[in-house]
């Protein structure tokens, strides 16, 4: 398993939910931890390491006890708005400002296989909008504002260029 950039066409592929929690999803989960660490990021979806199923993981600190993974993650309700600089590991060196719910209630399986419900607030509620928004195909940078997505169409075409090579 590896991280993938832009624009690796799996990106926008919607990803399948995981009908059981298994011993695999529980390998795939401790990789993309681990991928996600290495990389210094807080959020990682399974089909940005190629696993085209509906997990992600989240971190906000770096810290080991702040793991959390959300299996077939489903936000059931959304308030307020707040506009913020946000990135995405598959895009290197690409950040803009981005409207996003300032709060979320998640519904999610857990790696024991419990559903459970979960509120999320400011920068942990940003990240389940953007990881729930990569299972379901949609990148950060269609959120962009046409202006900002101007400013990046140079690096964007270098992502292209090093891709395609
Ligand atoms: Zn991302």
């Amino acid at each position: 398993m590896k991280l993938l950039f832009y624009p690796h066409p799996i990106l926008k592929q919607k990803a399948a939910p995981i009908k059981e929690v298994t011993e695999e999803t529980r390998r795939v989960a401790a990789a993309m931890l681990e991928i996600m660490a290495q990389n210094k990021g807080i959020g990682l979806a399974g089909n940005q390491v190629g696993y085209p199923f509906r997990i992600v993981v989240i971190n906000l600190t770096g810290e080991k006890k702040n793991d959390l993974i959300l299996v077939n993650p489903r936000i059931i309700s959304a308030e307020g708005e707040e506009i913020c600089e946000e990135g995405c590991l598959s895009f290197p060196e690409i950040t803009g400002k981005i409207a996003r719910a300032k709060k979320v209630c998640v519904q999610f399986t857990d790696l024991a296989g419990k559903q459970l419900t979960a509120e999320a607030e400011d920068l942990l509620a940003r990240a389940v909008q953007h990881e729930v928004d990569h299972l379901d195909a949609v990148l950060f940078i269609s959120r962009l504002s046409p202006a900002e997505k101007q400013a990046f169409r140079t690096k964007l075409k270098q992502l292209e260029k090093k891709y395609t090579e």
